[in-house]
């Protein structure tokens, strides 16, 4: 059995992005509350010690510091988090620790300090280089801020370093990207992240968007920047594992492959949601859940309370945490939409032996159906997208999913 992910939400930002709808505060020029929350974290921990069935605490081979702004926290924090993460199991060696970084907040001390703290993976919000666009997004750095993060990621000994790009942004051009990935040439990358730009319910650039005044580059040049992109990655010996993300071989986020590969994971924080099959809650928390096992029931998504309030309040006990019980025929459905996401596609002996199935007919044809319009590849043991199929992975994942699940 894989074993379980461990994500942990610090939902503070130095300023609130105009595209963000991410679980997260802009501080302005306050001071984030880092110790109640770290202790918060610690209740939560505690709480899950109690849940958590021995299947799930086997130990830990990824933990994902991600917000929110993570970096804005003293490594000291980090450490303490990470010690107490252990009462959930062992931290395997090698363990893949990651930890967001926002350039604004980049000191190099402080990046030696969440190493020294354990972190050995850094992902940097660069998003572009262009000042302009870092304004309209309004985020807190500029990009001298983000290439002297770069630098100092690497200096301060880090070797898996991911730069986090967006594109699609309202007035990127072509030009714009080039000059982007011109000026991170330079820098010894082997994972890339690149987002194309969505528009969110409830953000400053929602509000622009209904008013009309979101100038978005048109769909044509938002494929070519996405092409671009893979480009840039392909020469620098990084191909596309996932839908969005480039990686030299060893390089690719273990963590998000988690995710990919339908795995559990444990999400601490406000806000965060985890994933576990049934079997690895013990019976007396299913029943604190008021969830009854059955065996149509595959698993179970739980999101905590997003408010800081409720969250802190909480945290200790399973109060206001949101429960969805997963069937198992909506599970096989997931494993098939995350599984396709990776270039590598997914395997019919991994489904099997999540599921203790075979693999269904009904997918198989679905597969097949994909395959005859050039979507999908089908080898001996499994599928994959074509790279067209990566292209329209959302409209392909609707179009022979979608009825076949129903
Ligand atoms: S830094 Fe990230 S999480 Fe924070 S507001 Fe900006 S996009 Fe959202």
């Amino acid at each position: 059995m894989a074993k379980v992910a461990l994500y942990i939400h610090i939902p503070f930002c130095v300023s609130k992005c105009h595209y963000c709808d991410f679980n997260s505060i802009g501080l302005g020029r306050s001071a984030a509350p880092e110790a109640e929350y770290v202790a918060a974290l610690g209740r939560e921990i505690g709480r899950w010690t109690e849940a958590l069935a021995p299947a799930a605490r086997e130990g830990f081979d990824t933990v994902f510091f991600g917000g929110g702004t993570p970096s804005l926290f003293a490594p000291e924090s980090i450490a303490t988090l990470l010690r107490e993460a252990r009462r959930l199991g062992p931290l395997e060696s090698g363990a893949e620790v990651t930890l967001e970084l926002n350039p604004k907040t980049a000191a190099p001390d402080k990046m030696r300090g969440f190493r020294e703290a354990g972190c050995n993976r850094l992902s940097i919000g660069v998003q572009t280089l262009d000042e302009r666009l870092l304004a309209e997004l309004a985020r807190a750095h500029d990009a001298a801020d983000a290439l002297q993060a770069l630098e100092w990621a690497f200096a301060a000994g880090f070797e898996r370093v991911s730069g986090d790009l967006m594109y699609g942004l309202p007035r990127q051009s072509l030009g714009h990207l080039e000059d982007t990935l011109h000026r991170l040439e330079r820098f010894p990358l082997r994972h890339l992240s690149a987002y194309e730009l969505i528009v969110e319910e409830g953000t400053p650039f929602y509000d622009r968007y209904l008013k009309g005044r979101l100038p978005l580059p048109e769909t044509e040049e938002v494929l070519a920047m996405r092409e671009r992109i893979a480009a840039f990655g392909r020469a620098k010996g990084m191909g596309a594992y996932e839908v969005s993300n480039y990686a030299c071989a060893g390089h690719e986020s273990r963590h998000n492959l988690h995710y990919w590969d339908y795995d559990s994971f444990v999400g601490l924080g406000a806000g965060a949601v985890s994933f576990l099959r049934a079997s690895e809650l013990n019976g007396e928390t299913l029943n604190l859940l008021g969830v009854e096992p059955s065996p149509q029931l595959y698993g179970l998504r739980l999101a905590n309370p997003r408010g800081l309030p409720e969250y802190g309040a909480g945290s200790g006990a399973w109060a206001g945490v949101e429960v969805e019980p997963i069937a198992r025929t909506a599970a096989c459905g997931e494993f098939m939409m995350m599984g396709l996401r990776k270039r590598r596609g997914i395997r019919f002996a991994d489904f099997e032996k999540k599921f203790a199935a075979p693999f269904p007919a009904l997918f198989r044809e679905a597969l097949d159906r994909a395959r005859e319009r050039g979507w999908v590849e089908l080898e001996a043991g499994g599928a994959r997208f074509t790279e067209e199929g990566m292209l329209f992975s959302n409209e392909v994942l609707r179009e022979f999913l979608g009825e076949s699940l129903h």
